[in-house]
């Protein structure tokens, strides 16, 4: 059994998201893919690192940061686009410790945001 591995500090304003290359000004909604072989990769909307996961496999990791600061394992949280929300790059995906966080607004799995994002 490995590890499980934790999540990383975000070094904001001094990394680019993986995905999209902005450089990551704000924690708010950002991301993070853990590797045992790799450098750690960052984005700044969870619809980046949606985009991203299908190829990654195996021993990597993903998280989520959500509203409390927290870091949590990406499958572990549930995900809504609240209407007066605007993410870096417009996927509207915000990341929750559970569905009572979201305040009511129908929530997506990890599984189904990874889907969404390659339709
Ligand atoms: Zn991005």
């Amino acid at each position: 059994m490995s590890r499980m591995p934790s999540a990383e500090r975000l070094p904001v304003d001094r990394v680019e998201c993986a995905r999209c290359r902005m450089l990551i000004s704000n924690e708010a909604g950002s991301a993070q893919i853990v590797s045992a072989d790799t450098d750690t990769r960052f984005y700044d909307d969870v619809g980046c690192l949606a985009a991203d996961w299908a190829g990654h496999a195996g021993g990597d990791h993903a998280f989520v940061r959500v509203a409390t600061g927290a870091w949590i394992d990406a499958a572990d949280a549930v995900y809504a686009r609240p209407a007066a929300v605007r993410t870096a790059m417009g996927s509207g995906l915000v990341a929750y410790r559970s569905p009572a966080d979201a305040a009511g607004a129908s929530t997506l799995t990890f599984e189904d945001v990874v889907r969404g994002a390659h339709q």
